[in-house]
């Protein structure tokens, strides 16, 4: 098969098991890759009601067919699993040098079922699989693990690996590949973990077969110069995502004190230009990056090397956690990455717990001391204790909605989530479209799906007509690059145009897609993974789309959009308005008119066969 590994591994932790399937090659052409096979396998292979953290659980791990080629940043990866973190549909994706690997191995799905009795890493050498023991590895931090096994396995294998947080099953555990680069939200670690896989060691000798070898060089060396003559490459190469903190603040968006202001004073102390200086010691990139992003730095008062912080990472363990020094925020990053956290989450549930200590929803005899935002010490306390499930963070580790749960006031009004999953790094109570990008994300509040905020500044963020259209169309295209195994960043940030991927495409795999056929391809899963929420959760719909309390009840404390508000009125014209363009009922729920239109009737008969009346 042209573009493709061509195989999926099977890999059985409870029985020892392996198989090696040829990929269906009209699975290929119908879902594409990565996200595409993960959704399409989730369905079809998990039984509704699983526990996520039980043997029947199956972690997916793929990438598309651009990866490893000669296209522009072919790097990406995804894993997916019913998520510990939300009980639905869970994915993320990463970066690195992983995806090329797993392809010249010959791979473009790997499926771990079961559970190990003993902590083991998945050891592949091409079509030598093996589950080796790990107990020497268990307990050691995710970089560190990394290290370790280069060091016995040899330069040539990627690996991806977890920290201490997985293996405790803390919910918001990341995939670490690449000395830095996360797999980082819905727990996909703590799906590794609760398999007792400590790592996946991967290398690949083979070719990967193009349909049109020569056409995909040319093609391959065009889209490179293009990036190339991007007028704003070089902002981007130098600072990534790094140089966002201070537009993000300007223009009010900056999660800040958990979400109360969307205004950090001192936000210039995070800015790319202060963390080049102060940190970065080189740039890095994915495989095959014409803009590499990562910033690898030495954080010198604590003596430390970490990759990043990014902008996410900026944003809610510097802003939400009240930290205007930038070494600071580098160190907690070093200590997520080392544990194996997601530093979104991470930086979220500890804002939400300085918040609820500072209102006496949190005693100092619950804390186990006094936790005070902007205090390195309460930070770094709360992650230990989190990644250690020790006192109060057994609690936090369940995640921030689970936390104020069991906190109870008024807690679950400022625990800042959607359907379980922490919020992303923009405060948008200013940004309607925004907001409901990440309301309506089928993974819970994340960007990944769907980033609208420079759309509410261009078009005005008290008109709404419009903004609904705006979301489900990004909703299509940003998840798309999550089919084909490529980044999405040179589209976003350097202005890359979407027009070249389809015919690359073309030449790499063979398929004749249009750019119209592509998007559908994408929507057809974004209609899948809503079935799959809904086959889990009986209730599920409309109230599992509202943001947190705080956004509709509390107003922007400071900065430029100090006073503003969402009103629920304009989330449920928002919510209205997309539901009726996605086809859904008012209720959220996919119409049986909208699945079969999109070639989903299995998802109809199964959903039926669970009691859903569609
Ligand atoms: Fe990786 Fe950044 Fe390049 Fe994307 S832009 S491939 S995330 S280095």
């Amino acid at each position: 098969m042209y573009g493709y590994g061509g195989n999926i591994l099977r890999i059985n932790l409870t029985s020892g098991e392996m198989h090696i399937q040829p990929l269906p090659p009209e699975m290929a052409r119908q879902w594409i890759g990565q996200r595409g096979f993960i959704a399409k396998i989730l369905w079809d292979e998990l039984k509704p009601g699983i526990d996520p953290l039980g043997p029947e659980n199956k972690l997916v791990m793929s990438t598309g067919p651009l990866a490893g080629t000669l296209v522009p940043a072919g790097g990406k990866v995804s894993f997916g699993a019913k998520s510990p973190a939300t009980g639905i549909y869970g994915e993320s994706c990463m970066g690195g040098h992983i995806a090329a690997e797993m392809k010249y191995a010959g791979y473009d799905v790997i499926i771990l079922e079961g559970a190990a009795s003993r902590p083991c890493y998945i050891y592949i050498k091409d079509n030598q699989v093996e589950i080796r023991d790990a107990s020497h590895l268990w307990g050691k931090g995710a970089i560190q693990t990394e290290k370790a096994l280069k060091d016995e396995l040899g330069e040539a294998f990627q690996i991806c690996t977890i920290g201490p947080a997985g293996e405790r099953l803390v919910k918001y555990a990341c995939i670490s590949h690449d000395f830095g680069r996360q797999a980082g939200r819905t727990g996909m670690g703590t799906v590794m973990g609760s398999k007792k896989v400590k790592a996946i060691a991967i290398c690949g000798q083979q070719a990967i077969p193009l349909a049109d070898l020569k056409a995909t060089v040319e093609k391959g060396k065009e889209m490179l110069k293009g990036c190339f003559a991007k007028e704003n490459l070089d902002e981007w190469q130098n600072y990534g995502t790094a140089g966002v903190p201070v537009w993000a603040n300007n223009i009010g968006a900056f999660p800040t004190k958990n979400f109360q202001s969307s205004y950090l004073e001192g936000n210039e102390n995070l800015d790319g230009k202060v963390m080049r200086e102060k940190m970065v010691v080189t740039d890095k990139g994915c495989f095959g990056c014409p803009s590499p992003c990562g910033k690898y730095c030495y954080v010198k008062p604590y003596n430390v090397y970490t990759e990043g912080p990014e902008y996410e990472t900026t944003a809610l363990i510097g802003g939400n956690c009240l930290f205007t020094n930038i070494e600071q925020v580098g160190y907690l990053n070093y200590l997520c990455d080392e544990l194996g956290l997601d530093t979104i989450s991470a930086g979220n549930v500890i804002g939400f717990a300085m918040e609820c200590f500072e209102k006496g929803i949190l005693t100092k005899e619950q804390a186990g001391r006094e936790l005070k935002f902007g205090d390195l010490a309460s930070f770094q306390y709360l992650l230990e204790k989190i990644a250690a499930r020790e006192g109060i963070g057994n609690i936090l580790a369940e995640g921030v909605k689970y936390a104020a749960e069991q906190l109870g006031g008024d807690a679950i009004k400022f625990a800042i989530q959607v359907k379980g999953l922490e919020w992303s790094g923009y405060e948008s109570r200013s940004a309607p479209s925004n907001m409901l990008a990440y309301m309506t994300c089928d993974l819970g509040a994340h960007h990944n799906r769907a980033w609208s905020v420079t759309h509410d500044i261009a078009v005005g963020r008290r008109v709404l007509e419009g903004k609904a259209q705006k979301v489900i169309e990004l909703q299509h295209i940003r998840p798309f690059f999550d089919m084909i195994g490529c980044c999405r960043l040179q589209w976003v940030e350097i202005g890359f145009e979407l027009a070249h991927y389809p015919e690359v495409l073309r030449y790499v795999t063979g398929f004749d897609y249009t750019q119209d056929d592509l998007m559908k391809i994408s929507e057809k899963v974004w209609h899948l993974t809503r079935a799959f929420a809904w086959r889990e959760l009986a209730d599920y719909g409309r109230k599992y789309d509202y943001p947190p309390a705080r956004f509709y009840e509390e107003t922007v404390t400071g900065g430029p959009n100090a006073g503003d508000i969402i009103s629920m009125e304009t989330l449920d014209f928002l919510l209205d308005d997309y539901y009726r363009l996605r086809g859904w009922d008012k209720n959220g729920l996919p119409t049986r008119q909208k699945l079969a239109q999109m070639g989903l009737d299995f998802v109809i008969e199964e959903l039926e066969a669970c009691g859903r009346k569609l």
